[in-house]
């Protein structure tokens, strides 16, 4: 079966990896210039299969309204004239509900656990040289009120069978002696010993090396944008790009932020919309004090991951701003952030700044599955954990495309309304039509 897949980014590389492996021929269509140019860029290496709670949450209510009047607060909302803008954040604001945050959670987990064990699987088989680490990852509260009410979050994951440790203070320190500046200010912690970290740029590059090496090798097409989908009664006839139109048995959407404008072409409304965060990138040198686990600040919203003798930085969101445009005073406060939390990092030069979209759905599920055209796919909408479920994502499609059961119940992420079906459904009804 001849299969184009739409994005050469995290998402659309590992639904290309699983396709292939599944002995499809396989072709990945990018507009840009490269592997993981976009959101998969330098976010912020977190690989954690355990912390997919939706930031739909009632618990996100009540302080919207600073956040939003903060310049320095991690959420920032640019009001625009853009309905598809509205249209989100009401749809966010209706999925803050404590049932359907649990219900959520309990059904990314699921997604978040296998994906773990495909990243695994996959690292183990291909040896893609990336840097990546299997140390942990540390919540660290610096209020009382919040590490208590964690508490019951972790409770609630270790009824769905995750495992985590609650630290004192003086535990986060002895796990973590880079803490040590803010050490008095800590109230508590929250260690996972099954999360990774990991470059996503780098295995981006690596998994096209790899693909692109096989015997039946994956084709790569950049600077290739794809402008649109030709219909032909219920199926995809082809892609018009601009590089001509191109024709394959069946097609998978998985291009990130650019998914909504290319699906709703077609009248499938995934709900895809950016939501805008930054990252710092720091060398390290022999006097820093650098974490070794991933380490997240839940006051500030702030993520840090160890990726060998560099440390990545993440946070923000800032809801209204759709460019890939560098904020200076965005960076000045992660910079602030960086410098209480680790006082004694010591790094090497300037941090390397970014920028990037994630492509956010309101209630925080990416969609994977079938559209009503026969041999047309999504894998899109994966938001701020986009880099921690691909593996797992594109694996349930290639198991639903091939028509497989598959660890997690594929009508979880489906789009609503639709029927399950393979590609070997639509294979012989492609044949049957010809036959006629
Ligand atoms: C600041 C920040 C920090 C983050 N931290 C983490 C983290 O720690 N852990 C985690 O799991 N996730 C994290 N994420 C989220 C994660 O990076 C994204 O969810 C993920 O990269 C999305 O991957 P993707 O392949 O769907 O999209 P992308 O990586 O954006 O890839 C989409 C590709 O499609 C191409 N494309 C778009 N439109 C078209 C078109 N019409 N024709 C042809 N090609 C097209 C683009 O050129 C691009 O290459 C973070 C995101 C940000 C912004």
């Amino acid at each position: 079966m001849k299969i184009v897949v739409i994005g050469a980014g995290i998402v659309g590389l590992t639904t290309a990896y699983y396709l292939s492996r599944d002995g499809h021929s396989v072709t990945v269509v990018d507009g840009g210039d490269g592997a993981g140019l976009r959101s998969s860029k330098a976010n912020g290496a977190q690989l954690s299969y355990s912390f997919v709670s939706p930031l739909a949450d009632p618990a996100v209510l009540p302080k919207i309204p600073s956040w939003l009047l903060g310049r320095k607060s991690p959420l920032s909302f640019r009001p625009k004239a853009d309905p598809d803008q509205w249209r989100w954040l009401f749809a966010f604001l209706k999925a803050c509900r404590a049932s359907k945050a649990q219900k959520t959670t309990a059904e990314l987990l699921q997604l978040g656990v296998y994906s773990r064990s495909l990243v695994h699987e996959l690292v183990a088989r291909e040896k893609p040289r990336f840097e990546f680490g299997s140390s942990g990852k540390l919540l660290v509260y610096q209020d009382a009120k919040s590490f208590t009410a964690a508490q019951s979050q972790v409770e609630f994951q270790a009824s769905l069978g995750c495992r985590q440790m609650l630290l004192t203070p003086q535990q986060c320190l002895e796990r973590e002696p880079s803490l040590e500046g803010i050490g008095k200010t800590i109230a508590g912690g929250i260690f996972t010993p099954t999360e990774d970290a990991g470059d996503c740029l780098q295995l981006c590059t690596e998994l096209e090396r790899i693909m692109a090496s096989r015997a039946q090798p994956v084709a790569f097409r950049y600077k290739t944008k794809v402008e649109g989908l030709r219909i032909e009664q219920d199926q995809i006839a082809g892609l018009r790009t601009s590089q001509g139109d191109i024709t394959a048995d069946a097609y998978v959407i998985a291009n990130g932020v650019g998914a909504q404008h290319l699906a709703r072409q077609v009248g499938i409304d995934p709900y895809v919309y950016p939501l805008k965060g930054y990252s710092l990138t720091y060398e390290l040198g022999p006097d820093s004090q650098a974490p070794k686990a991933s380490v997240s600040d839940l006051r500030n919203k702030v993520v840090y991951a160890r990726l060998g003798n560099r440390l990545r930085v993440a946070g923000m969101v800032d809801i209204g701003d759709t460019t890939m445009s560098i904020a200076r005073h965005r960076i000045a406060s992660l910079r602030q952030n960086v410098g209480r939390f680790f006082p004694h990092l010591n790094p090497i030069g300037e941090p390397e700044p970014w920028a990037g979209l994630r492509p956010a759905r309101p209630d925080g599920k990416p969609i994977i599955g079938a559209t009503r055209f026969k041999n047309l796919w999504l894998n899109v909408g994966h938001g701020a954990l986009g880099f921690t479920l691909a593996a797992g994502s594109s694996g349930l499609l290639a198991d639903q495309m091939a028509g497989r059961p598959s660890q997690v119940p594929a009508a979880i992420f489906a789009l609503k309304g639709i029927r399950e079906h393979s590609v070997a459904d639509a294979s012989r009804r492609s044949a049957r039509r010809s036959a006629a």
